[in-house]
């Protein structure tokens, strides 16, 4: 571009227009972006949240203690006590998930016989310290109920498919 050119565009401010021009245009496009976290984009039924433990409807746990989710976790993430109790049924006494450890596979979800344990929806439980991510029982019995309805509702979107 010649010196004459270069002067004519700077004292027309052609570029400057220019960029005036497309920024201007994208004030009437469809937004590529959400405005997070007041928004939310659609997440997969398939998505591997945050794990929960789910219950029945009447209440009582799903999870017969089988272990088969330990035995199968690559991370291993899981650790299960287990023992009988009164009525003969077969419950955990201690179901611990390092959440520090899990590379969110779903390997334990896809081994629960009883859809006990899940990877559920949420993705939003970031910690401030390593031992708020050392989950107990109650807190993914609690995530279980917290989410059931939309585990369920994902679970029953996915079954076809499987
Ligand atoms: S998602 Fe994978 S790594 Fe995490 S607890 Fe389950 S089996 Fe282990
Ligand atoms: S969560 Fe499922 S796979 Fe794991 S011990 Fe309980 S029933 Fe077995």
């Amino acid at each position: 571009m010649g010196m004459m050119d270069r002067s004519i565009r700077g004292f027309l401010l052609t570029e400057l227009v220019a960029g005036m021009k497309l920024t201007f245009s994208y004030m009437f496009r469809r937004k590529a972006t959400v405005n997070y976290p007041f928004e939310k984009g659609p997440i997969s039924p398939r998505f591997r949240g945050e794990h929960a433990l789910r219950r029945y409807a009447n209440g009582e746990e799903r999870c017969i203690a089988c272990k088969l989710c330990e035995a199968i976790c690559p991370a291993q993430a899981i650790t299960i006590e287990a023992e009988p109790r009164e009525d003969g049924s077969r419950r955990t006494t201690r179901y611990d998930i390092d959440m520090t450890k899990c590379i969110y596979c779903g390997f334990c979800q896809e081994a629960c016989p009883v859809d006990a344990i899940v990877e559920g929806p949420n993705f939003e439980f970031a910690t401030e310290t390593r031992e708020e991510l050392f989950y107990n029982k109650d807190r993914l019995l609690a995530n279980g109920d917290r989410w059931e309805s939309e585990i369920a509702a994902n679970i029953a979107k996915d079954a076809p498919y499987r």
